[in-house]
């Protein structure tokens, strides 16, 4: 068993988890996972490879042309000033990997059990290495079932997607109307929460924090609440 600690943030697609999970490592001293942008890493590398994402994306379980690309797939997760870079062949993945298509392929990809398992060993394998908090959607039922500290985080429909919403407008993207981003939304969670491997699931051990009617500080608060009352925190600022 590791000698670290891990905490495991679960839930659907925006209900926080990242901005919450990137304050919280800070906070701790941790480094940050984000699991997603290992998904969304392999979609990108499918769709620059050809692949065609326009289809139903609910059932890709054994796709042969996804599994096959695997093969020449490498991922690398860095830590550039203690933020998160994903490498691609050696080519810096990061910034590319935020567009509606990618994401769109990224929940695609994510259907296969191949593809998760090659991702679950690099996520295991940087959780033995080091204090982390991971966030995803079967961190606590299938990645890391002895950690530390599970919370599954959510929010209603509609507040996700007007937060996501919000987050394209903010970053100059105007290509999906609200409708759209609510849409994609409920798509993603049904191909997250029905998939056969490694669902989207709240683990039984998993504290539960809704943050539909809360902020951003209420949220981060209400984690930090949780983590300490599971762990106790050295006067250093570590958990101990
Ligand atoms: O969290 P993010 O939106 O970046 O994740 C992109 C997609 O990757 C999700 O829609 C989900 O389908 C998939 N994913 C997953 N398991 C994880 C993290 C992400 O299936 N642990």
């Amino acid at each position: 068993m590791s000698r670290h600690y891990s905490i495991a943030l679960d839930g659907p697609s925006g209900a926080g988890k990242s901005t919450i999970a990137k304050a919280i490592a800070k906070d701790y001293g941790f480094i940050y996972l984000d699991t997603g942008a290992m998904y969304r890493s392999f979609a990108l590398y499918a769709l620059n490879s050809g692949v065609d994402f326009s289809g139903a994306i609910s059932d890709r379980g054994n796709d042969k042309a996804l599994i096959a690309l695997l093969d020449s797939f490498t991922l690398d997760v860095r830590y550039v000033d203690g933020v998160q870079r994903v490498f691609v062949g050696g080519e810096d993945y990061t910034d590319l990997i935020r567009t509606s298509e990618v994401t769109r392929a990224a929940s695609a990809v994510a259907v296969v059990s191949a593809v998760r398992i090659r991702m679950v060993k690099l996520q295991r394998k940087i959780a033995e290495d080091a204090d982390v908090v991971m966030d995803g959607r079967d961190i606590g039922t299938y990645v890391l079932p002895n950690a530390s500290v599970k919370i599954f985080i959510t929010a209603s429909a509609l507040a996700r997607a007007r937060r996501r919403y919000r987050e394209l407008i903010g970053k100059g993207d105007g290509s999906r109307t609200f409708e759209q981003v609510y849409a994609d939304m409920i798509e993603r969670d049904k191909n997250d929460s029905s998939r056969s491997f490694a669902p989207l699931a709240r683990a039984e051990d998993a504290a539960l924090l809704d943050t539909t009617d809360l902020d951003l500080q209420q949220s981060i608060d209400a984690v930090r609440a949780i983590i300490d009352s599971r762990i106790v925190r050295e006067s250093s600022g570590s958990p101990a």
